[in-house]
């Protein structure tokens, strides 16, 4: 496969080199596949619930052809996924996609787990190790250590601001050993941010260590994602024939987003063959994308802080590849688009509990709570004229070519969980009144010792460490 670039279409590299390289940064743009192969009829037309790593296998292999054997690429998705997704029905006409079983209980396990070992498989022909940079402020960490733990030929470092994270995030971050260790600087996220970007651009630095990042924007990470659309598309076709009896119903799956990373992935699943009809694009008041989607025009901003926190981005960097990848109208064919603010959060939580006995996190009740609304007549409403009020929460006016599914009761919706309840347990109490049962990885992590080095807000002080330490 030959990748290019969001930003200079001229680009042209190998899978090993967006990998490697996670953005371009001659262009400042993203990579992106010249092309999106579609699997064959004979596999998207099975009958049969497809196997997890089956997928996985034939969804990366055009991706990786040439510069990953099949023997060796198996390997790598038989390491990556000792876990799956998980489909569960609620109602005859929802289905919820847990991501939630990998070892953080975040969907995020699931780009992470892959991407490490790609790193790992492309690092083998290096004789020195490769020294990966995050800063997180929660969950990415947990899930890029985890997925890096024990990984051949590489080292992490996590930077976490001290005090502001939950204490399970810091728990899960502070108690990793071996080759991956974890610093809690005094400061905030920014400065995090601010000590790792610093250290990539001091040359010294760069000349002692090869150094990398992996953060969500990288390929490696991307493409991943997209095993589980498909994967779920392909089980929700078989099985809505006894669960709905709706003849060929249309397919929606709906998305709660921040960086817009995990949509993105549903975007490259439906191009190589995923049944998926269309989506809905749900957010929590970093609405952005909505407003996009409504105005035509796009709006980076500060984000601000919500309950579904791991979605609170104002300028979501994927924004770039679906501009690369779809026009403005073909993204209202295609998208309808919704938000919430942090008391519909609450409130969904709370009906979705009531209405079906699911716990769900604070993030998927924004996408469950948009499926129930344009089932409810919200996208009726929008057919008969009235466009209502994009800067308030809710569905936003667009008119996506699938509505008259919806509205004549011939769709099914998948909705998507990125994260187990347990870890977002505080505002799931407020919202139901108990606390979610927790799981007993996460249990675990609440017993382990906590190895995190202290460390000032200091450049001086953190390359010290880096030279003394790497
Ligand atoms: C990261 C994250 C999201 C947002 O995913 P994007 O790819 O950034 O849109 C949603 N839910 C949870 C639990 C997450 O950790």
């Amino acid at each position: 496969m030959i990748y290019t670039d969001t930003r200079d279409k001229t680009v042209k590299c190998d899978f090993r080199t967006a990998v490697m390289n996670g953005m371009n940064s001659a262009t400042g743009g993203l990579y992106i596949p010249t092309s999106y192969p579609k699997l064959s009829a004979d596999f998207l037309n099975k009958t049969i619930e497809p196997a997890f790593c089956d997928v996985a296998f034939n969804m990366a292999k055009p991706y990786v052809e040439g510069e990953i054997p099949d023997a060796d690429l198996n390997h790598i998705i038989q390491d990556a996924y000792p876990f799956i997704s998980k489909v569960a029905p609620i109602d005859q006409v929802t289905y919820i996609l847990e991501l939630s079983h990998g070892p953080t209980c975040a969907f995020k396990d699931f780009g992470a787990r892959f991407m490490a070992r790609v790193m790992s498989y492309f690092n083998r022909t290096e004789n020195d190790r490769l020294h990966i940079l995050v800063a997180t402020s929660g969950d990415t960490g947990s899930a890029v250590g985890s997925a890096f733990l024990g990984v051949e030929g590489l080292d992490v470092t996590i930077l976490y601001p001290e005090g502001k994270i939950s204490p399970l995030q810091e728990k899960q971050l502070s108690t990793f050993t071996g080759n991956v260790r974890a610093l809690k600087v005094k400061g905030t996220f920014d400065d995090c941010q601010k000590l790792v970007k610093t250290a990539f651009t001091d040359k010294e630095l760069r000349k002692k260590f090869r150094l990398s990042s992996a953060n969500s924007i990288n390929i490696s990470r991307l493409l991943p994602q997209s095993f589980y659309y498909m994967y779920s598309a392909m089980a929700v076709k078989n099985r809505c024939l006894h669960d709905s009896k709706i003849e060929n119903p249309a397919i929606i799956t709906i998305v709660p987003s921040g960086n817009f990373g995990n949509l993105t992935s549903g975007l490259i699943a439906r191009e190589m063959g995923a049944p998926i009809t269309g989506f809905m694009a749900a957010t929590n008041a970093n609405h952005t994308i909505p407003d996009w989607i409504a105005t035509g025009s796009y709006n980076a901003r500060s984000s601000v802080e919500t309950y579904a926190n791991a979605m609170d981005v104002g300028a979501p960097s994927n924004y770039e590849r679906i501009a690369a990848m779809y026009s403005l109208e073909e993204v209202r064919h295609l998208f309808a688009s919704y938000w919430l603010d942090n008391e519909g959060i609450i409130d969904a939580i709370k009906e979705c509990n009531r209405k079906t006995g699911y716990i769900i996190d604070p993030h998927g009740a924004v996408a469950w709570k948009a499926w129930n609304d344009i089932r409810s007549g919200a996208l009726a409403t929008l057919a008969q004229g009235c466009k209502g009020d994009y800067t308030k929460p809710g569905l936003t006016a667009n008119l996506p070519d699938w509505a008259d599914a919806v509205i004549n009761g011939k769709a099914v919706g998948i909705v998507l969980e990125t994260a187990d309840p347990a870890k977002f347990g505080a505002t799931v109490s407020k919202a139901i009144g108990r606390e979610p049962p927790m799981p007993s990885r996460l249990e675990a992590v609440m017993h382990l010792p906590d190895h995190a080095i202290p460390m000032e807000n200091s450049y001086e002080q953190f390359k010290d460490w880096l030279i003394a330490n790497l």
